[in-house]
């Protein structure tokens, strides 16, 4: 099955049988492929013509490179279903999602499209007679894109449309967990640039390496950005290294995000939101809501109400018609039943959780979505673990309600359910929630691609995506042009 779906993509068959890394589909956890990885000085080869690419790409008029990414798009809608499939087998997205990821791909694809004529700078006042001021914005290099497994192919794409309309050369590491749609991806892509025709060789490539691959590319120089999405231990990691050597760096990590559902608030919705936001992608998404602060008042209606809902949540094969899939790994299993024995001796109270389907599925880890009533936001709660574990938590005053939102070490995503535009503004202001998503009567997960996404404290602080996140894949050129005949100097100085 996995043969013919790859081959359709255009993926030939040496690329992923012929390897040592062992690739698994979290589906029944059979394996699926074997792929070679690249070491040190592969990395540096690619990089290197990647960098070759980069000098020749920089010169092409921006419109005529965005002619390239809506090609891509093109061939993006002409395999959806395909590709849409393939996330499911490797990452273990229902159908739903895993067609929705490649949308955000089309969509960010569009997105750029426009961009390619709109990569505008200011001009600006100059105090001296006779000059002009402006800004321009110039391609910056090679982007460096560091992926994780939980949206192998969107994260790529919001880079890569971005980078590629910019002027920029990509080099990707996807995460070792989904190299198979990563290969897809580098086959559509390169499908495009040989019909795109005059494309630099080498200007999109692909490493497929674990850590050491990762390493090896945030320590060169050539590569002028690196954006990297994964856990807040990579962040650590990595934000040091390209800063020791002055390079720029774009983090989009871990998230812990809450909802604060207000007693006014239309709870019929406030369910559905949860319940879409807590539980879809088996609680494997950096936006997923892990955390519940409710009023008292209305906490034990909402507690029955979302616990009714999880009762009949349909767990199973992702591409049946299921709402949860499984988990990615074992590991990633262990780290649940962790987190909620934790949750246990932190004075928890534990509905849901257990393992799922195993004797169908012995290698596979399907998981009852976990709700877990807190006596307070302890450490266990402020901590990301990647799996459905919603905390619920009773506030009294609207005031502790936000303390609560903001304590955490994370900063992504965050949202409020009330009908009191008090509350719902005072949530969105300077004083309101610390994160880089703030929402009103909608969740924490599920973002368009026109708004910034990103989020503060340990998220990271990088925006990608929509508004002006374009401006951190080009660099800023501040120019003064003097057409007069003399040569005043700024700040009155004289020095005759
Ligand atoms: P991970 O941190 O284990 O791996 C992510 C990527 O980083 C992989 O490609 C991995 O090989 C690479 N990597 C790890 N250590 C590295 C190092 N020292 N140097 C270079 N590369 C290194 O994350 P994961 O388990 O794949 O994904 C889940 C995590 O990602 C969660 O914490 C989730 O919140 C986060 N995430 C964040 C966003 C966002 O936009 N903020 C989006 C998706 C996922």
């Amino acid at each position: 099955m996995i043969d013919g779906l790859l081959q359709r993509l255009g993926v030939p068959a040496t690329a992923y049988r012929d390897g040592t890394h062992a690739v698994f589909t979290p589906i029944d956890g059979s394996q699926i492929g074997s792929i070679a990885l690249q070491g040190k000085d592969e990395v540096q080869a690619r990089i290197g013509a990647a960098h070759k690419a980069f000098l020749t790409w920089r010169n092409v008029p921006a419109p005529r490179r965005g002619e390239l990414v809506r090609q891509f798009a093109e061939v993006l809608r002409e395999n959806k279903a395909q590709l849409g499939e393939l996330v499911s087998v490797e990452a273990g997205k229902i159908t739903q999602e895993g067609l929705g990821e490649v949308q955000e791909m089309i969509d960010i694809c569009d997105f750029a499209v426009g961009l390619s004529r709109q990569l505008y700078g200011l001009t600006i006042a100059s105090e001296r007679p006779g000059h002009h001021m402006r800004e321009s914005w110039h391609p910056l290099g090679v982007v460096g894109v560091i992926s994780a497994f939980n949206f192998p192919v969107a994260v790529w794409a919001w880079n890569t449309a971005l980078a590629l309309v910019c002027g920029n050369a990509v080099v990707w590491k996807p995460s070792e967990k989904t190299p198979l749609t990563a290969l897809a991806c580098q086959a559509l892509l390169e499908q495009t640039l040989a019909r795109f025709g005059d494309a630099p060789e080498g200007l999109a490539q692909l490493l497929l390496g674990d850590r050491e691959a990762g390493e090896a590319m945030v320590d060169d120089a050539r590569v002028a950005l690196v954006s990297a999405t994964g856990s807040t231990r990579m962040g650590r990691e990595v934000g040091p290294r390209v800063a020791a050597r002055f390079g720029r760096s774009l983090l989009e990590l871990g998230g812990n995000n809450a909802m604060i559902l207000a007693p006014s608030a239309d709870l019929d919705l406030a369910v559905r939101g949860i319940l879409f936001a807590a539980v879809g992608t088996a609680g494997q998404r950096c936006t997923t809501l892990r955390r519940l602060i409710v009023h008292r008042s209305i906490k034990d209606e909402v507690v029955a109400r979302v616990k009714a809902a999880y009762a009949k949540v349909r767990i199973g094969d992702p591409r049946e018609n299921n709402l949860v899939g499984p988990l990615i790994d074992r590991q990633s299993f262990d780290a649940m039943q962790d987190a909620l024995a934790r949750a246990r001796d932190e004075g928890g109270v534990v509905h849901g959780g257990e393992r799922q389907l195993q004797a169908q599925y012995p290698n596979a880890y399907y998981v009852a979505p976990a709700l877990v009533e807190m006596p307070a936001q302890s450490a266990v709660v402020r901590h990301e673990t990647f799996a459905p574990i919603l905390y619920v938590m009773a506030y009294d005053d609207f005031e502790q309600a936000l303390e609560m939102n903001n304590e955490v070490p994370q900063g992504l995503s965050s949202c409020i359910f009330t009908t009191d535009i008090r509350e719902a503004e005072r949530f969105q202001s300077a004083s309101g929630s610390d994160c880089g998503i703030a929402n009103v009567n909608i969740g924490t997960s599920g973002a368009e691609i026109g708004g910034a996404f990103g989020g503060e404290k340990e998220t990271g602080g990088g925006r990608e995506s929509g508004s002006d996140a374009w401006r951190a894949y080009m660099r800023r050129q501040t120019n003064t042009v003097n057409y007069s005949r003399e040569l005043p100097l700024a700040q009155g100085i004289v020095f005759d």
